[in-house]
């Protein structure tokens, strides 16, 4: 018996690699049971998460069948909360203690406690990345040390989107690399090629910022207005109405400009007037968004503001303002955060109250 019940891992295996494998296989030696949390579960795929929660959890059943068969290794999705660590903490939190007292209990009634368990957080102190690693001082910590040196999943990423992709298998299991290998000849595949190559020739044109950024979350009777993106960046995914701030502008008319130009919003009367805009505009709730990963095309700055339309039973008329983007309003009920480009779900989250 070990001295631990359950080991707890957590990563975003993007994708899985040998080094994470060493860490689950040890892991799994000290542990009666290892937990591993796959995180980002909730975006949608880019160059930086190319691979769904599904196609995660499937490369990690397939490097450990035997563990898996045996119950010893429980994979779960955890999602992001990029502007609230109290909130994914308390995920991971609630979470572990579900999958422990699921499966401590033999799924039956359940008899013990969470505090009946020795729960240990497993990991390997790469970087920065694994400062949450300190943020569960309740569980005791169960060091792996790499065998495998300090590559990472950015080093199989940078190589695998190419035009001619090298697949690393020296540092992926088979199952890993065979997924790599037929996931490139798919039009998923295309499409995040595509994109990376958009973003890898963005700061030649661009720079890298900062850049100042206005969004604009436009909420009317229980929808919310979006527009879905016509090309690179995140081409096909919902976005916020928003762009750039001109030199000349304050950032709430180019908040005010951006939703005018890509929605044309309308009532009875027709394109509704910057100053009518204005007016909806609720000043509290203005807010910045600034986490330093939040676009991959550098450090973009945004400011959103809610406005708020009047309840109606027949919406504001929106079309699309240009190829770029087409707008329509959205029920909050039928989005999920995956549907979103960047971290627009967390802002709707936190602007739209959800
Ligand atoms: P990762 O896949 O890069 O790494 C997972 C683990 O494997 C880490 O402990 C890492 O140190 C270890 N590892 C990496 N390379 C290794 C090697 N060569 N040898 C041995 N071990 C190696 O995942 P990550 O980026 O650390 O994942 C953290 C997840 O938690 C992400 O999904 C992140 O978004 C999420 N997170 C979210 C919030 C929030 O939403 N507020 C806060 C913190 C973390």
């Amino acid at each position: 018996m070990s001295t631990i019940d359950f080991g707890v891992f957590i990563g975003r295996f993007q994708p899985l690699h040998i080094g994470h494998e060493h860490v689950i296989a040890h892991a799994l030696e000290r542990c009666d049971r290892l937990i591993v949390l796959v995180g980002s579960a909730n975006v949608a795929r880019d160059p930086r998460n190319p691979f769904t929660y599904a196609e995660r959890a499937a490369m990690l059943r397939g490097a450990f069948p035997d563990a898996v068969a045996a119950g010893r290794l429980i994979i779960a999705p955890l999602d992001d909360h990029l502007y609230s660590d109290t909130a994914w903490v308390a995920q991971v939190q609630r979470s572990v203690r579900a999958l422990v007292l699921e499966h401590g209990n033999g799924g039956g009634f359940h008899t013990h406690g969470l505090a009946d368990f020795r729960v240990a957080l497993t990991g390997f102190g790469k970087d920065a990345s694994s400062y949450y690693l300190k943020l569960f001082p309740e569980w005791a910590n169960l060091q792996i040390d790499s065998q495998y040196g300090t590559f990472s999943s950015s080093d199989v990423r940078s190589r695998y989107f190419q035009r001619i992709p090298e697949v690393p298998a020296a540092i992926l299991s088979a199952g890993v690399a065979d997924f790599l290998r037929g996931f490139m000849l798919g039009e998923t595949f295309r499409a995040l090629l595509e994109e990376a190559e958009f973003l890898a020739a963005y700061p030649a044109q661009w720079g890298r910022g900062p850049f100042v950024t206005a969004d604009a979350v436009v909420v009317q009777s229980g929808h919310i207005l979006l527009v879905e993106r016509g090309r690179a960046p995140g081409k096909g995914l919902l976005a916020l109405p928003g762009g750039f701030v001109n030199p000349d502008e304050r950032i709430r008319d180019a908040a005010i400009r951006e939703l005018r130009e890509e929605t044309s919003i309308s009532d009875a009367k027709g394109q509704i007037p910057p100053a009518m805009l204005a007016s909806f505009i609720e000043d509290a709730r203005t807010r910045v968004f600034d986490a330093p990963g939040r676009s991959l095309r550098g450090r973009i700055i945004t400011h959103a503001f809610l406005f708020r339309l009047p309840e109606r039973r027949q919406l504001f008329a929106v079309k699309g303002g240009d190829d770029a983007a087409h707008a329509r309003w959205y029920r909050f009920g039928d989005l999920s955060p995956e549907m979103l480009f960047e971290d627009h779900w967390a802002i709707i989250e936190e602007m739209a109250d959800l």
